[in-house]
């Protein structure tokens, strides 16, 4: 799911950040794309509408075109946005209530109801060693029931005893009476689907709803059919009353619009995401995780939120400017080194950067780590300025006074000189590839 908008949405945003200052009207091009993107991927028009007046309103501020990093500012506030539309607290299914905890499963025939029925059996048995029993009310499809019992064989979960001739609502009953006498901590009780909805399915699972008075109902919805699953989850969710949803087939291509518009339309939660046909094919639903997914922006957003609040716009800015003419001295250095500390360290930075792996390696060969980061800061400022600016004076001599007056030893001195030379070269060579630079130090990139 999601592949295709991933890629537009980063492809949009990535340009943002190549472009040192944005205007009002980059930003407004680029919500344009945002909105065709996510229309395109089937998303419901009133959602779009709403998001992208959400993101330029807080885009479109001063605070953050005037930003050292305005494209990346823009990412985090899509992906709040988005964190948002999907359902910012992100829930499970919810066993908080005595036992036996009804969980009733609606949605329509071969939306992976029954499949799904199954799955969830399974893992509150196998994960949270709860004792559960399914039971089909599926009067209509001749095979139904016996498909769970076979299901049941398979997972080793109870399934209720099949009485030929019962009507959906006596099974109801029977599952509940079932379970209580046995001491299930949960009773599954799987529904009849339909091809469409219809108005005997919604007034047979009101009853069976009123019989069993389940704590969770679950609508299995297919996220293969877009825009009509959110129209069966809204129209199942009016007449039943939903508690949450389960979007199956999600290891599909589906453009992914049915789980981006889901929360927003229907107002419940999406709890569980189906992908596959394998009983442990069923995944939790985290929106902070999908959304990441969505923009495919790895821990970015992290690490906008941690360097807006230490790194210094206008020192950033000038160092930018001098890496890019491949002059990187022992004062930018200084202060390479103090901002580092602030946001925890080269390892830490790097650590969150998508694509940084190789160069994060040769930090730690050049003995960077963040220990010794302010000795090194000490040896800096004990040297002159002329020594700074050109560290090529630096002679026996002048290195043993400098190491004196930092209370070091000339060999650390020595070192710090060795890696002062390998990040300059690393610098020249990062001011040569703009893209790179701009996403480690979001300066001007045009
Ligand atoms: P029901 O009519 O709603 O009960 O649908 P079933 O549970 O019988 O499922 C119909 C088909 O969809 C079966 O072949 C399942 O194996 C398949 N299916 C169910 N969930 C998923 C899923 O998450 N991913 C994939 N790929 N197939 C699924």
């Amino acid at each position: 799911m999601f592949q295709s908008l991933s890629d537009r949405l980063s492809g949009i945003l990535d340009k943002l950040t190549r472009r040192g200052a944005l205007t009002e009207s980059d930003v407004g091009e680029a919500m344009r794309e945002v909105r065709r993107a996510l229309l395109e991927a089937d998303v419901a028009l009133d959602v779009v509408r709403d998001f992208i007046d959400k993101v330029k309103a807080k885009a479109i501020g001063q605070e953050v075109l005037r930003s050292i990093t305005p494209g990346q500012m823009v990412i985090k506030i899509v992906n709040d946005e988005l964190v948002a539309m999907l359902g910012s607290e992100g829930s499970t299914i919810d066993l908080h209530a005595t036992p036996p905890v009804a969980i009733m499963m609606v949605g329509l025939q071969g939306s992976g109801k029954t499949t799904t029925t199954a799955k969830i059996a399974k893992r509150l048995t196998d994960r949270d060693k709860k004792k559960v029993l399914m039971a089909s009310l599926d009067v209509r499809r001749p095979a139904a029931q016996e498909q769970l019992r076979v299901l049941g064989e398979q997972t080793s979960v109870d399934t209720l005893p099949i009485v030929a001739g019962q009507t959906p609502q006596q099974i109801a009953k029977r599952a509940v009476d079932a379970a209580r006498l046995g001491g299930y901590d949960v009773v599954l009780l799987d529904t009849a689907g339909r091809i469409h909805i219809d108005e005997e399915l919604m007034r047979e699972s009101v009853e069976v709803r009123d019989i069993a008075r389940p704590h969770e109902t679950l609508l299995v919805a297919d996220s293969l059919t877009g825009q009509d699953a959110v129209n069966v989850a809204k129209a199942f969710d009016e007449r039943i009353g939903i508690t949450g949803i389960v979007l199956t087939r999600a290891d599909g291509d589906a453009r992914g619009g049915a789980a981006l518009s889901m929360r927003a339309v229907t107002g419940k939660p999406i709890k569980l995401l189906g992908v596959g046909e394998k009983w442990d094919a069923l995944e939790d639903f985290h929106p902070a995780r999908v959304a990441s997914r969505i923009l495919g922006m790895g821990d970015v957003v992290t690490l906008v939120e941690k360097a807006a609040q230490t790194i210094d716009a206008e020192k950033a800015t000038k160092i930018a400017e001098k890496m890019k003419k491949g002059i990187f001295d022992l004062d930018d250095m200084a202060e390479q080194l103090k901002q580092m500390q602030r946001i925890g360290g080269m390892s830490g930075v790097l650590g969150m950067m998508p694509g940084m792996g190789k160069i994060k390696a040769q930090i730690a060969d050049a003995n960077l780590d963040d220990g010794i980061l302010k000795r090194q800061h000490a040896i800096i400022t004990s040297m002159t300025p002329q020594e700074r600016r050109n560290p090529k004076v630096l002679d026996a001599r002048r290195k043993r006074r400098i190491a004196a007056g930092s209370g070091t030893k000339v060999e650390d001195v020595n070192k710090l000189v060795k890696m002062h030379r390998q990040m300059a070269d690393m610098m020249k060579s990062l001011g040569r590839n703009k893209g790179m630079l701009n996403r480690l130090v979001g300066g001007p990139g045009r």
